[in-house]
């Protein structure tokens, strides 16, 4: 089932135009992670473009630990989240309202009026990198490049794209590109030797659609060559990608005993207390002796 070179992120740099890039291909990863839930196709759809941008994104910083991308809004689809460590681990999962899915229609009223977060949970430092920028009505992709202009004035283009073959497997691709960051800012609107190196790069990007970005038989190589070969472009070692959920047994049970245990106990169907992760969906089941045991323990 799982396929490295099916799920990786292939990072390049344009040498003549100064720029670096992140070419994001999924798909058995992406069924796995879907099939945990019973999505409707266009959650799937929606929550499959998050993921292969929270990667593109995610590994164009460097850290140590895990990187969040959650989208909240008052649409269809009220949340997204992604969580991407630094060595590939990826898990997520949406909330939407089943109700409402039948004027669903295209990505931008699915997730309504809301807003788009980042987070660097950074392992061992107390900081966390945040970012956040409203959702206006474009898409996923629309509103990180909205963010990144706005706020840390590093012009960064993407395009993303998911399918589902209608069998239950699917491919998703992001191909991101991003000027690197330099002292003293960065100016693409003026007439400078820069500007034109990034309107060329970022007219390429157009170029490359979502079809081409999530079929399984291009290379990352081929494709990015296709695009970008009068720009010099080069590769470097591939990183792969896998699901990785983060609940265990003892986080859930430490969860609970941070709960009074009458909250607890009000849980209790035919006197077993079933947690559920919300990203693999794995359920943790408590009977009445081990939740003795459990808050026996907290005293
Ligand atoms: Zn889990």
């Amino acid at each position: 089932m799982f396929d490295q070179n099916d799920n990786l992120v292939q990072p390049f740099q344009l040498e003549s135009s100064h720029l670096r890039g992140r070419l994001v291909q999924m798909g058995s990863v992406l069924d796995i992670i879907l099939h945990q839930h019973a999505y409707p196709a266009v959650v799937g759809h929606l929550l499959a473009e998050a993921i292969v941008i929270a990667v593109s994104l995610a590994t164009s910083l460097k850290y140590q630990g895990v990187f969040t991308l959650q989208a909240k809004g008052d649409g269809v689809i009220r949340m997204l989240v992604v969580d991407v460590t630094n060595d590939g681990g990826i898990r997520a999962y949406a909330q939407y309202d089943a109700d409402r899915l039948g004027d669903a229609a295209a990505d931008t009223k699915l997730l309504g009026k809301g807003y788009l977060a980042f987070t660097c949970d950074r392992t061992g430092a107390d900081d966390k990198y945040q970012g956040i920028v409203e959702l206006t009505g474009g898409t996923l992709s629309e509103a990180v490049q909205h963010y990144f202009r706005q706020s840390e004035q590093l012009p960064t283009g993407l395009i993303a794209a998911a399918h589902s073959d209608g069998q239950g497997r699917w491919r998703g691709g992001c191909l991101l590109v991003q000027r690197m960051p330099r002292e003293g800012g960065i100016n693409v609107e003026s007439a400078t030797p820069e500007a034109e190196d990034w309107t060329r790069a970022m007219m390429l990007l157009g170029t490359c659609t979502p079809a081409e970005i999530t079929d399984a038989a291009i290379t990352p190589e081929t494709l990015l060559f296709r695009l970008f070969h009068e720009e010099g472009v080069r590769v470097y070692e591939p990183t792969a990608l896998r699901h990785q959920c983060r609940c265990t047994q003892t986080r859930v049970e430490n969860m609970l005993k941070s709960l009074p245990r009458a909250e607890i106990e009000e849980l209790a169907v035919n006197d077993l207390v079933t947690v559920t992760c919300e990203f693999c969906n794995k359920h943790y089941p408590f009977d009445k002796k081990t939740r003795d045991t459990l808050y026996a323990v907290n005293k």
